[in-house]
């Protein structure tokens, strides 16, 4: 549901089709040419907006060929998805960021900890014990945003928008600089924009940089808004292989 569907036609090659090296540098050329036009409109430096490369569903090789094209910074939005593709990658790329960018249950607290450089879901405060106890065992706590449900959606992950300050002063006093900033999938088929300048203001109200928000079909508005991260799957790798499962939480 929170898995937007993309309207860009984007896709240079046929879902479950090997991945093509060209095709996917030449997409992350053209996404990055966009993200530098857009931040220029809104009188930013274009590399103060990081380009997150969203690879769920897509194979390891696929991500082999964004990272030969330069491209360092990835999400996943499953947690054994994740596992099972990322550790080789990173064995070759030390300088590789992974985000987590699904809904978290508890219980993959500790593996998410584990494998994660940045948890974009942090929505409840029971996930906020079940971070911190996973941070204490591993030693290690990854910078943690977290995701607003803007549109107050019932079927969204995120923490609603009335008790949002409460939970962020929380976990701003609970973890520090660690809590970087916030996250936000606003609701489809709706204009995104009154949502990115709601997000946008949580964010200023607690002094927090780091905004992550917009998705292929919209983050040119993301940061015209604002947007320090911006997740992009389809434009980058074409169409899911496997829509059905890609990203309902
Ligand atoms: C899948 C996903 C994206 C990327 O969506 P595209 O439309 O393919 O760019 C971004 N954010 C979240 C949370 C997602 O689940």
């Amino acid at each position: 549901m929170s898995d937007a569907p993309s309207p860009d036609p984007a896709p240079d090659f046929a879902p479950g089709s090997a991945p093509d090296p060209a095709a996917i540098a030449a997409n992350l050329a053209a996404v990055r040419a966009r993200i530098a036009t857009a931040a220029r409109r809104a009188g930013r430096a274009p590399e103060d907006v990081a380009l997150v490369a969203v690879c769920k569903t897509h194979p390891a090789d696929a991500v082999r060929h964004a990272l030969a094209a330069g491209q360092l910074r990835f999400a996943e939005n499953r947690v054994q998805e994740a596992a099972a593709k990322f550790p080789p990658l990173r064995a070759a790329y030390p300088a590789l960021c992974l985000h987590l960018i699904g809904g978290l249950q508890t219980n993959k607290a500790r593996d998410a900890v584990r494998l994660a450089d940045v948890i974009e879901t942090l929505d409840r405060p029971r996930l906020a014990d079940a971070i911190a106890d996973a941070a204490a065992r591993e030693g290690r706590l990854p910078t943690l945003l977290v995701q607003v449900n803007i549109g107050d959606e019932a079927q969204k992950s995120g923490i609603p928008r009335a008790a949002a300050d409460a939970f962020i002063t929380a976990c701003r006093h609970r973890f520090g600089a660690a809590l970087a900033g916030l996250m936000c999938i606003p609701p489809a088929a709706a204009d995104p924009a009154p949502y990115f300048a709601a997000l946008a203001a949580f964010a200023a109200r607690h002094g927090l940089g780091v905004l992550s928000m917009g998705m292929s079909a919209d983050f040119e508005a993301a940061i015209a808004h604002g947007a320090t991260h911006v997740r992009i799957g389809s434009a980058i790798f074409g169409a899911r292989p496997h829509p059905a499962a890609a990203g309902t939480h």
